[in-house]
């Protein structure tokens, strides 16, 4: 999948993390440390990939969360601000870290990924804003249509 946004892998910096859940009276679990980072580290994760990720991290003897706990914690770590999630087709949300706002646009031939910047739709976003009064979350689904590589070769099977 082609994608360009700067990775930080495995550096979840903690302090966020720790501030906000006891501003809300929460405790900093190992798991909600775990989901985060995996978060940061996967790009792109749907829930699903987080669970697997974190069954592969769990320390012999000890047990990985189970996919609700992964989902509420998700849901959690999204009301905090932390992590939001963008729908990429039909399938589950993926989720980013917070520190990293993109647009999506998604192939619907090939399923190729490409992130762009979100101030690309500042201008629909204003028009939207003044016209409707409408506040719109450009990061929230992907813009879909067809990639360079199968217009290319749509184009070549033509001639
Ligand atoms: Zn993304
Ligand atoms: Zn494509």
């Amino acid at each position: 999948m082609a994608h360009q946004h700067a990775a930080r892998r495995g550096d979840t910096d903690p302090a966020p993390l720790a501030e906000r859940l006891r501003s809300r009276g929460l405790r900093v679990t190992h798991q909600r440390e775990r989901v985060l980072a995996a978060v940061a580290a996967l790009e792109h994760a749907t829930p699903e990939a987080i669970v697997v990720r974190l069954r592969g991290e769990a320390a012999a003897g000890s047990t990985p969360p189970d996919a609700s706990t992964v989902y509420r914690t998700l849901e959690l770590l999204e009301s905090l601000g932390l992590v939001w999630h963008t729908h990429l087709g039909t399938g589950a949300p993926v989720y980013h870290a917070a520190e990293h706002p993109h647009l999506h646009v998604v192939c619907q031939s090939c399923g190729a990924i490409a992130s762009a910047d979100p101030a690309l739709l500042d201008a629909a976003a204003e028009r939207l804003a003044a016209d409707l009064g409408f506040t719109v979350d450009v990061g929230h689904v992907a813009l879909s249509g067809t990639c360079a590589a199968c217009r290319e070769r749509a184009a070549s099977e033509q001639t």
